[in-house]
């Protein structure tokens, strides 16, 4: 499996050419016209052929990259799950005048997407109270319809959109309507809509579907060998890489108990392949399932997909060649392209790995599907699948298995014209994956399909193309082949074009996982003050103790009021140098600093993990954080510090120019100890100011281990002094100091009103930049869809054990969702596994310290509606997530820094009221908005006075440069971090105006001009 594990991120031009080119263009070269000619008898069969589907002709007349698409797409996802009338109006009002539906109506009989046009076109036309009286018919139609009437009239088309998807209802339904005659020329594999279980309630309904859909199919001794369809994500909430352990215990029986299910009433399993994360983890469960009892010679029937989009595609088949050959079974292997594309390249370039696990060139995915079917003939213990909608990919197969028993796969609602010309065949085999359950589980299948017909490259999509060029549709993928070097899609990395983008770990990985077992480094830790460079042993020393178990972990030095002096006086003496130090250097150091930190990510994990309670998955975020800050303000910074000559009057030289302004000072959190403390320490260093930098007292040794790596990538020792100690202590001395120019500060609202007013009593006005906490709000109408509303407020709410500014406090949800949302929370929060932070498989580490756990305990206690989860852990400073219900927003005063998250039920009548309660509050930091319909979230961001708004998204994890991150009133001053504004507000600007003829007269003027 090695060989697999480590061609994840391969690169497509060497895979493609080392691997798959000649194995494909030999067997092109000597069959090539064979190919060619049953791929176009296949697509003029298909243009011919008349009985689509309705669903077919929908796509066809509404393209799916159309505006008609698109709000055809959100309202088939939303409109069947909306409980109450005024959504489903307002939801109505908002889509469907965005259309041009009349352009749809036609004189053709074609009546389903004619009813349904008509349908979304009355709606138009009321919704815009743009009917013309004098109109034909339509127009008076429309003029006497009334509100639940146009509702249904739109629901009954979506109905009909949501019924070309799903088989049937449930399963005894779709048994018995794939044993209808009409269907006699292909068998079925049911698939029990649902997927991507949120809690365990969720999983545990899906698997008793599959069972029961087992149990059925196999009724009657199943003589068309029907088989059933399984996904692992909706067999377990937390079907994820970092839960092997509990998946061992809680899922690999359920996938066992299912084959053996399968086995005791023949009929074939096959497990859907997923997101390319899941691969290992999901070959681990076959490989035990395979290495069972429950597969022989009796039953073979077990099987499983694999994607021919992911690079790793074709050393799966190589595995299995030798591993199933050793094992001596059979199996059943389902070969497709993949479903998942656009969600691949979007989690490869927020995480910032290496590369893409997928293609990013159609071709090369169709080359790859090639070569797979080259693997899979080879393997005599493999019963292929083909599923495929593409008529070059079909007739290659049926060319290179003319002489092996094999399958083809289609789906439900599509494919029916591609198929059509084969069913002739005598040894035609074809099975239907067929969708089967309430239309309630149905939006990710639905996104799926449609985004999959949508898609410029799909083959479906072009075939319904006006004007097609037949040749060109059914050319070998081959052809392209010289293509591989146009990418027009940019590696992860390189998505920000001037700045390099962080890069991530893979924590689905084997390697990855292997090498954060920590073995120990960070014993006997000391964290000490620097000053020039140097060490600085103080006399006041303190154990660093870890936050999540009794251990001492080592021991901090923390300075007294002396020290600190010595500390200013340093960098005063360097501070004009720092000033005058040339940007390009500076940003040199900077940008090793970056790759230093890069290099020592796992130390820094270590440390996050050990003296702060983050989890590795914080702590990465943290680490990545950290390393954008320092790109991104260097990028900055070397366009602010080129001085500009401004136009004025000849004789003069005008410029304009940034300086740094001098003694700056930094005071940082414990919750970000890496990323906030190197963002706001590099702010103030590369605008040319000499830094104390004082990190809290709970992450010493994390800033002195960062420090060093500082000083490591160059920075002159007497450009920064690190300060350990009493924030108060440290505090008094550098603030009253007089050159004291900016004081930069993340933390609490208390202490930076504190520094504020000491501030105020200084002569001069040194700047002052506070970011500070928040109440801060998700507001959730009932267009959101629950789950995925929930995923979010889990992760806003509990992550970090919900020790972050942004974190979302109040969740504010609509009362005709309220129960739901609240119940499908709570089983969300039961999935959560507070523990040990150095443990990969730990969601929620601990809180900080005692003290935060005692205040949040006492905040919980003066509750009476609150849920919370059992832990059972004994030492350690962990509070469980906590739900609290509450009645009003006033309920709250304060932000409470741990992972408790408050909800509110509000009435959709009274949202413009909740809003400006939400701005009352006073902070302004972060809001969350869940919502279909745009008008709504134009509403809410048009009226809150809130810094950061999130959409349909969770809330927190704000990226450097892309969310600057910020807010007002009392979450505090501003600017951004991570924006465009933040370096400005630390330097001074300064305009040199120079007289150049003041000596000697104007020689330049006249030596200019000509005659
Ligand atoms: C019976 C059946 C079962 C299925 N089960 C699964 C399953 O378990 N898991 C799953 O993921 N999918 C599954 N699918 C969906 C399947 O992946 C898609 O239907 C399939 O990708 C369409 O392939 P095609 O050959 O019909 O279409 P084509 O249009 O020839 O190919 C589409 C493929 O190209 C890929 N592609 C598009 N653009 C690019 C690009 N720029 N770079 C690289 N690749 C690109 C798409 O992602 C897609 O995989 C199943 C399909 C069927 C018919």
């Amino acid at each position: 499996m090695q060989n697999i594990f480590k061609n994840k991120y391969l690169d497509q031009k060497k895979l493609v050419k080392d691997h798959f080119y000649y194995l494909v263009s030999n067997f092109s070269e000597l069959n090539q016209k064979q190919i060619d000619n049953l791929s176009i008898n296949i697509v003029k069969n298909a243009q011919s052929y008349k009985a689509g589907s309705p669903f077919s002709k929908l796509i066809h007349e509404f393209s799916l990259t159309s505006n008609e698409g698109i709000v055809l797409m959100c309202l088939a996802e939303a409109l069947l799950r909306i409980p109450d009338a005024k959504t489903i109006n307002d939801l109505i009002e908002d889509k469907i005048p965005i259309g041009d539906w009349k352009k749809y109506i036609k004189n053709d009989k074609d009546l389903f997407v004619n009813i349904s046009s008509i349908a979304f076109l009355l709606t138009g036309k009321i919704v815009q109270e743009k009917v013309e009286e004098n109109k034909n018919i339509l127009g008076k139609v429309v003029k006497n319809l009334s509100g639940p009437i146009l509702r249904n009239a739109i629901k009954q088309a979506i109905n009909i959109l949501a019924k070309q998807f799903v088989f049937e209802r449930d399963i005894k339904k779709a048994i018995d309507f794939s044993n209808e005659k009409k269907h006699d020329k292909y068998t079925f594999s049911f698939d029990m809509l649902g997927e991507a279980a949120v809690t365990y309630e969720d999983s545990d309904r899906y698997y008793k579907q599959y069972e029961q859909a087992i149990i059925e199919t196999g009724k009657g001794k199943n003589p068309h060998k029907k088989s059933i369809s399984i996904k692992l994500s909706s067999l377990h909430p937390r079907y994820e890489r970092n839960k092997l352990d509990l998946l061992k215990k809680e899922l690999f029986p359920k996938a066992y108990k299912l084959t053996e299910l399968g086995r005791d009433n023949n009929v074939d399993i096959c497990f859907d392949a997923e997101e390319a994360d899941r691969l290992n983890l999901s070959l681990f469960i076959f490989k035990e399932i395979i290495e069972s009892k429950l597969i022989d010679e009796k039953y073979q029937g077990f099987g499983f997909a694999v994607q021919a989009y992911q690079k790793r595609a074709f050393f799966v088949l190589d595995w299995l060649k030798k591993y199933l050959n050793e094992v001596n079974k059979k199996i059943n292997i389902r070969l497709v392209k993949g479903a998942y594309w656009d969600t691949e390249i979007k989690i490869a370039q927020e995480q910032g790995f290496t590369d893409y696990p997928v293609f990013t060139k159609k071709f090369a995915t169709d080359i790859s599907y090639l070569a797979c079917a080259h693997k899979l003939y080879e393997n005599d213990n493999i019963f292929s699948q083909f599923a495929t909608h593409n008529a070059h990919s079909i007739s290659y197969i049926k060319t290179l298995f003319k002489d092996r028993d094999f399958e083809f796969q289609k789906l439900h609602g599509m494919g029916d014209e591609i198929y059509s010309y084969l069913e002739k065949d005598d040894n035609f085999k074809c099975r239907v994956y067929a969708p089967v359950g309430g239309y309630k589980d149905l939006l990710p299948y639905l996104v799926r399909r449609l985004l999959e017909n949508g898609a410029n490259t799909s083959f479906i999509h072009q075939l319904k193309t006006k004007d097609f060029d037949i040749l060109k549709l059914v050319q070998s993928p081959l052809t392209k082949i010289d293509k591989l070097d146009e990418d027009k899609i940019k590696k992860p990395i390189e998505i920000y074009g001037d700045r390099k983008n962080s890069k991530g770990l893979d924590l689905s990985e084997e390697d990855v996982v292997d090498s954060l077992k920590f073995n120990g480094k960070f014993k006997d830790i000391k964290a000490y003050s620097l000053i020039n460079g140097e060490d600085i042993k103080s006399d006041e020393v303190i154990d660093i103790k870890s936050p999540h178990s009794s251990t001492t972990l080592g021991k901090k030095y923390f300075v007294d009021e002396k020290i600190s002096e010595a500390a200013i006086e340093s960098l005063k003496e360097y501070s004009s140098k720092w000033k005058n130090f040339p940007i390009e250097k500076k940003v040199e150091i900077f940008l090793k600093f970056a790759d230093l930190i890069e290099e020592n990510t796992n130390d820094i994990i270590e440390i996050c993990a050990k003296e702060s309670g983050k989890s590795i998955k914080n702590s990465i975020a943290e680490i990545r954080e950290a390393v954008d800050f320092c790109r991104y303000y260097s990028k900055e910074a070397l366009n602010l510090f080129q001085t500009q000559t401004l136009k004025g009057p000849t004789g003069e030289l005008n410029q304009y120019r940034m300086i740094g302004k001098g003694l700056s000072f930094v005071i940082s959190p414990w919750n970000f100890p890496v990323a906030i403390f190197v963002g706001q320490t590099v702010a103030a260093l590369i605008t040319g100011n000499v830094v104390i930098t004082k990190p809290a007292e709970q992450s010493s040794f994390a800033a002195y281990y960062i420090i060093k790596l500082l000083l490591k990538a160059g920075l002159p020792n007497n450009a920064i002094a690190l300060l350990l100690g009493d924030g108060a202590l440290i505090g008094k001395k550098v603030i009253n100091d007089k050159k004291l120019k900016n004081v930069i500060f993340t933390g609490s609202l208390e202490t930076a009103k504190i520094i504020q007013s000491t501030l105020q009593q200084k002569e001069n006005i040194p700047t002052f930049v506070a970011e500070t906490g928040g109440l801060n709000c998700m507001i959730v109408d009932t267009s959101a869809l629950t789950e995925h509303v929930v995923k979010d407020v889990v992760n806003s709410g509990f992550d970090s054990a919900g020790q972050r500014c942004s974190a979302c406090r109040i969740l504010c949800v609509e009362e005709n969702v309220y129960d739901h949302t609240k119940h499908t929370l709570i089983g969300a929060m039961k999935t959560q596994q507070v523990g040990n932070p150095e443990e990969l498989s730990t969601d929620i580490g601990p809180v900080i310290d005692t003290e935060a756990f005692e205040n949040i305990n006492n905040h919980i206690k003066k509750f009476d509606k609150v849920f919370q989860i059992d832990i059972n852990l004994n030492q350690g400073n962990f509070v469980p997530p906590t739900l609290i219900e509450i009645e009003k927003l006033s309920d709250l005063k304060n932000e409470v820094f741990g992972p408790v998250v408050h909800m509110l039920k509000y009435k959709a009548s009274n949202l413009d009221q909740l809003i400006e309660d939400i701005n009352d509050l006073g902070f302004g930091l972060t809001l969350g908005i869940h919502s279909r319909i745009d008008k709504t979230i134009d509403r809410v961001v048009e009226k809150a006075e809130i810094g950061n708004i999130y959409i349909n998204r969770n809330m927190i994890g704000a990226v450097v440069g892309v969310q600057p991150f910020g807010g007002y009133e009392k979450s505090g001053t501003g600017p951004k971090a991570g924006g465009p504004e933040y370096l400005k507000r630390l330097c001074h600007e300064q305009s040199i105006s120079n007289n150049t003829a003041s000596m000697g007269g104007n020689a330049s003027l006249l030596s200019e001009v000509e005659d």
